[in-house]
């Protein structure tokens, strides 16, 4: 079926529109996107990443700061992009614009990464928006991109079991830790019986600090075995991690030469 789909396209290619920068491609390979985006560094697919949250990395360190520094109870996150450039601007247009049909070619490249990285779960669920947000907004962006994963997958979308039962504030300025502390007693769950045991992958449109993913976690948990979480963009490691790292390396490379001096 897959090698008639591409027959198809090689003899009848579909006009379709580069989804970052809005020029008109043809898609050979099915790619969403032009050869030129193609070489734009918004793809969240430098050599090291964090083994937790998929924050890319200078050096391979394993985890990155955050990580280390402040425990995060889902079992591992991905995003296929950095939430910079023509990322920002798809995104938001996504979630405030009503631009609806990007949900299918942002869903799919959130499936392919799950693909990738060999995500491993039964149930899948959007982070939710509160009821006073969804009427403000209309739809909920992460419910339409887990419908596409769900599609894609064949695995069950779950929109009724986590609820947000509480409205909150911006948490733009905020960091890690008060970030959490905002979003305290947001999150319900309802029938927590069918997801006893089972592993869940949690989706939403960005990852800042991911503190809203793992407060979702955190209540998740208590009946749910295992917590994935994929984003369709990620925060980039911040200036302040980069300058850790770079002093970091410039001790171990002290240290070496102190030693190569003996
Ligand atoms: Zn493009
Ligand atoms: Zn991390």
């Amino acid at each position: 079926m897959k090698l008639f789909k591409k027959i198809l396209n090689l003899l009848f290619p579909r006009k379709i529109k580069c989804i970052f920068c809005g020029r008109d491609i043809t898609n050979f390979d099915e790619k969403p996107y032009c050869s030129d985006c193609e070489k734009e560094g918004f793809f969240n697919n430098s050599e090291f990443r964090c083994k937790c949250c998929d924050t890319p990395l200078p050096v391979n360190e394993g985890y990155c700061y955050h990580c280390k520094t402040s425990h995060k109870d889902f079992n591992k996150a991905t995003a296929p992009f950095i939430y910079t450039g023509n990322i920002k601007k798809i995104v938001i247009n996504f979630k405030s614009n009503n631009a609806k049909y990007l949900a299918e070619p942002m869903g799919k490249l959130m499936a392919e990464r799950l693909k990738h990285e060999d995500f491993n779960f039964d149930i899948i669920l959007p982070v939710p928006l509160s009821s006073k947000s969804l009427k403000k907004r209309d739809y909920n962006q992460s419910e339409l991109l887990a419908n596409e994963i769900s599609k894609i997958f064949d695995k069950p979308l779950r929109t009724d079991i986590l609820c947000k039962i509480k409205e909150t504030h911006h948490q733009k300025e905020l960091g890690f830790s008060d970030r959490q502390n905002n979003l305290r007693d947001a999150f319900n769950i309802n029938s927590p019986k069918d997801i006893k045991g089972k592993k869940i992958l949690l989706v939403d449109d960005i990852m800042t600090t991911g503190a809203t993913a793992n407060q979702c976690t955190k209540i998740l948990k208590k009946y749910c075995d295992e917590v994935y979480v994929v984003t369709f963009a990620r925060r980039d490691i911040n200036n302040r991690e980069k300058q850790l790292f770079s002093l970091k390396n410039l001790l171990k490379s002290t240290k070496k030469k102190k030693q190569e001096l003996h």
